[in-house]
């Protein structure tokens, strides 16, 4: 991760409110050396104007405009100036069933619209008990490489999220974490030079005690943060560990 600039990204999830957008803008303190990015429920992200981070939605439409009640497309976030986007975090997979396929339509849209796509992937415990971790990884990252080619290293953010670490307080030990991270790598560079250029954030239970060690690891260029981007003493640790 020398040549990388690394970045912290929160997901706020279905929570936070208008003091706590208040309270990050107030406290939350950006290493110069690190992208730091909050990505709050969209009716929230307007009121980030003036923050010195970094704003980001998470999730966008799979369709460009028109009868699709209740969604945000990608050319809207682009106008309020929102530049970041988290796609096919896990609990839109699962509460919403978004295929690979629909990722990768969200993932074209984003970049259609200038926005950075962070792309999440990561494997079931079931498939990471069955020891084919890299093989799940690959189709989830294939089905957008397939729709978005080469523009795909341009912009896009990859997190490597094990469903089995998200919200449960189990991380990824750094080694079980950077085995996927040089996967994921390694194959993305079969594709393109650029891949060498790619941040590959870690997510899953990360915190103010273990993220120094995970960001330690030579593919682990930040993390996407959770829980732990609720608080902004230990979001600050956070970034302060990138
Ligand atoms: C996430 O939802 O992206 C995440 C990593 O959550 P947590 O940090 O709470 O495990």
């Amino acid at each position: 991760s020398t040549e990388r600039k690394y970045m912290v990204a929160g997901n706020w999830k279905m929570n936070g409110n208008r003091a706590l957008v208040d309270d990050f803008k107030k406290n939350l303190a950006v290493p110069s050396a690190v992208d730091v990015l909050i990505c709050p429920p969209a009716p929230y992200l307007s009121l980030f104007d003036g923050a010195e981070f970094l704003v980001g939605a998470q999730t966008i439409s799979e369709f460009e405009k028109g009868a699709h009640t209740g969604d945000v497309s990608a050319s809207m976030l682009a106008d309020l100036g929102v530049n970041h986007v988290i796609l096919g975090h896990s609990e839109r997979r699962q509460d919403h069933g978004e295929s690979n396929e629909q990722v990768a339509a969200k993932v074209k849209l984003a970049l259609d619209s200038g926005l950075t796509p962070i792309l999440c992937v990561g494997e079931p415990l079931s498939v990471r008990e069955a020891g084919e971790v890299n093989a799940y990884v690959q189709q989830q990252i294939d089905a957008v490489l397939d729709v978005c080619g080469d523009r795909f290293f341009d912009k896009a953010v990859i997190a490597y999220e094990p469903i089995w670490a998200i919200g449960t307080g189990k991380t990824a030990s750094p080694e079980q974490a950077q085995d996927v991270h040089a996967f994921i790598r390694a194959h993305l560079l079969k594709s393109s030079s650029a891949a060498q250029q790619m941040r590959i954030l870690y997510g899953g239970s990360v915190n103010a005690q273990n993220a120094k060690e995970l960001f330690a690891q030579a593919d682990i260029d930040g993390g996407l943060i959770g829980g732990a981007s609720l608080k902004v003493d230990d979001f600050n640790i956070i970034c302060q560990a990138a």
